[in-house]
């Protein structure tokens, strides 16, 4: 079978075809500028093959259905379309940020589901409506094929109480569902599920730390397979420092911010969601400019990486006293996956607690699976690559087969 993959933000649309048979990517594409007085859409066949081929569209795209349509109209092409000659979509799955307490588990899309989705966007003011806006163009476009949605949240939702509330007044939660959800679940999940593979064992007997560095940054303990708890909270703002995101900081900062500095709750919010984290720290969210600027002596770059390896231990610490017994760290996304420095330093002196990594294993560059500890290491430590849209599509697959 053939999947669509849609994630819709605001203002684009990233998709893939995927075929699931062979779990090859047949197309990937960004809608992008939906709105703007010029629009972009950029499509490449067969990417990961000899033969990959881009395609790029320059024009007014209005809305998210004029995008979709256009790509759709590349995808159908008769002449060099990967869906002609009878290929078809079977299926379309869609990446949705938050899901609330209504969904532990991936859903076809119903008018139930809608209605739940509807009822979380106070809960994801900007995400939830965008993805709402590529579930409803794709039914208008494909009302015949299978829908199914994937919660970011839905892998967290066996998270205790102990782990998800906050200690704040509990009519809050009762009334207004304040507590923490956790996001990047589909990642977590999915090398969760390859780090199993990899130990050869049922991720249900796995306890297991998952580490995905991208530029949105989250750690999850994982007991038996489960989720029992990670570091972003009721937004994709809390726990490690991110790329431009604070992670944890006092909440009484706001009120500091307000009082000395007259900023409005707005401005703070954006202040700590666009223009903190590695940027705020250094003024460069990409790893791999604050390695060069703390090489060549950058001392604000090097108290970057310094700031976020150390939030980093210290939540690994924290996971590994309540998981108790911890099979696997796992390493994923841009620089989980690529910065061994990183990694060195997120897990430095942790020798005691059993985690020993092999240095020229951690130096290796490599685009697969992989494990990084030595061999005299109780916990084990891997690479994984993540693979966001191969695991919405494996979902995807199973909700429509029931
Ligand atoms: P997203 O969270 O948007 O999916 P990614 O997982 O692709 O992001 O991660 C993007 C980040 O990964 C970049 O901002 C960059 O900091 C980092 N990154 C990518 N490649 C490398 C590399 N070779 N070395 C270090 N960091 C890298």
């Amino acid at each position: 079978m053939n999947v669509l993959i849609i994630n819709s933000g605001s203002s684009s649309i990233k998709y893939q075809v995927l075929d699931m048979a062979t779990e090859t990517v047949l197309a990937v594409g960004l809608v992008e500028r939906i709105g703007e007085e010029v629009g972009r859409l950029k499509n490449t066949v067969r990417p990961d093959s000899a033969e990959a081929r881009e395609t790029v569209l320059e024009q007014p795209i209005p809305d998210h259905r004029t995008g979709m349509e256009l790509a759709i109209g590349l995808l159908t092409d008769p002449a060099q379309g990967v869906l002609r000659d009878g290929a078809v979509i079977g299926a379309v799955g869609h990446r949705v940020v938050h899901g609330g307490e209504d969904f532990s588990g991936s859903m076809r899309i119903t008018p139930q589901v809608i209605e739940a989705l509807e009822r979380n966007i106070p809960l994801a003011p900007l995400h939830n409506p965008a993805n709402l806006d590529g579930i409803r163009v794709a039914m208008e476009i494909f009302p015949d094929l299978p829908q199914v949605a994937v919660f970011d949240t839905a892998f967290h939702q066996t998270m205790p109480p102990r782990a998800f509330l906050y200690a704040i007044p509990y009519e809050l939660y009762e009334q207004d569902r304040v507590r923490r959800y956790g996001f990047h679940g589909t990642s977590h999940r999915f090398v969760a599920g390859e780090c199993a593979r990899l130990l050869g064992r049922p991720l249900e007997e796995c306890n297991l730390i998952t580490v995905h560095l991208g530029n949105g940054c989250s750690m999850t303990a994982i007991e038996n397979g489960r989720s029992i708890d990670t570091t972003l909270g009721m937004t994709p703002l809390e726990g490690l420092v991110m790329g431009t995101r604070s992670g944890d900081v006092d909440p009484a900062l706001h009120l500091f911010l307000k009082q000395n500095k007259g900023m409005e709750l707005e401005a703070i919010d954006a202040l700590l969601n666009k223009e903190s984290g590695l940027k705020g720290l250094c003024g460069m969210n990409d790893m791999r400019d604050i390695h060069r600027a703390a090489e060549a002596g950058d001392r604000r770059a090097a108290i970057a990486l310094e700031v976020q390896t150390y939030r980093n231990r210290k939540y690994l610490g924290a996971y590994m006293a309540v998981l108790g017994r911890v099979d696997a760290i796992v390493f994923t996304a841009g620089i989980g996956e690529n910065d061994a420095v990183v990694r060195a330093e997120s897990l430095r002196g942790l020798e005691h607690l059993g985690v020993v990594l092999d240095g020229g294993r951690n130096s290796e560059r490599s685009r697969e699976a992989r494990c990084i500890s030595s061999e005299a290491s109780r916990v084990r430590v891997f690479v994984i690559p993540t693979n966001e849209e191969l695991a919405i599509g494996r979902e995807t697959v199973a909700v429509v087969r029931g």
